[in-house]
């Protein structure tokens, strides 16, 4: 399929949103990403990170070195950028509480998910624990003013460069296992969403697990190749 560039945007000193324009009969589920390429060279994968319940596909984006990305990077408005169908199976889940646990750019699903919550006006508690490498989270501005619509979302952003990584106490603190504050309407325990390089992605799978945290309510989207 081709998609039709619409905008670029910056979102930090190191990514920059794509915006692609949204083909009338394109649907997906938050969470799901896009293999970019052409027929002649391998794709890259990117998550989506708009919502369906916006009117444009948002892929948001590393800047690295590569020709590929260099590529990407100088699109402009009207150009188009072949993409598969979307794939992944790491989609949202509205029937129990939600903790998302977000390393850098694997922000870009949960925003994702975030803003389908919000638009989609679910009642689910909604944690996100943002960690990143410094104080330049992307979607900052934006997370900040969904919580003031969805007053069941809590964000605690981690700059690991000043507070250090996540830890399995700093998780306790943030999210206090029995999760009685946060438990649903059926007491359920949350689903927790990961997403980010596969290092930091293993770091937080790890800390879910030593805190005895049962695999099957764990999804993982790691970036392979970051
Ligand atoms: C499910 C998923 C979602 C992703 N979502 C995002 C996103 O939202 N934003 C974002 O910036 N990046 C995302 N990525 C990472 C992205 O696909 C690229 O890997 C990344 O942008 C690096 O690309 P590059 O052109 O710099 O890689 P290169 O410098 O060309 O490659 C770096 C190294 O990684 C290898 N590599 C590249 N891609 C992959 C891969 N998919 N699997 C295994 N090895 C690989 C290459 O062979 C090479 O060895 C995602 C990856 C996955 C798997």
């Amino acid at each position: 399929m081709q998609l039709t560039v619409k905008d670029t945007k910056t979102e930090s000193k190191d990514c920059f949103s794509l915006i692609l324009e949204k083909p009338e009969n394109f649907s997906f589920y938050p969470g799901q990403f896009l293999d970019i390429g052409s027929p002649r060279e391998a794709g890259r994968i990117f998550s989506i990170s708009s919502s369906p319940t916006e009117r444009f596909i948002m892929l948001t984006i590393k800047l690295t070195s590569s020709s590929f990305n260099k590529k990407l990077q100088g699109l402009k408005k009207g150009d188009l950028v072949s993409s598969s169908h979307p794939a992944g199976t790491v989609v949202i889940d509205d029937s129990s509480p939600i903790v998302f646990l977000s390393g850098g750019i694997g922000i870009a699903p949960h925003r994702s998910m975030i803003k389908y919550a919000v638009d989609q006006k679910f009642s689910l508690p909604i944690t996100l624990i943002y960690s990143n490498s410094d104080d330049d989270f992307i979607f900052k501005k934006e997370l900040d003013e969904w919580v003031k619509q969805y007053p069941k979302l809590k964000i605690h952003y981690i700059n690991t460069s000043k507070d250090g990584r996540l830890t399995e106490e700093k998780l306790q603190q943030l999210y206090p296992k029995p999760y009685t504050q946060h438990t649903g309407p059926s007491g359920q325990d949350p689903i927790f969403y990961l997403a980010g390089p596969p290092k930091m992605v293993d770091d937080f799978e790890n800390i879910l697990l030593s805190m005895g945290i049962d695999e099957t309510s764990i999804r993982t989207d790691r970036f392979d190749g970051l």
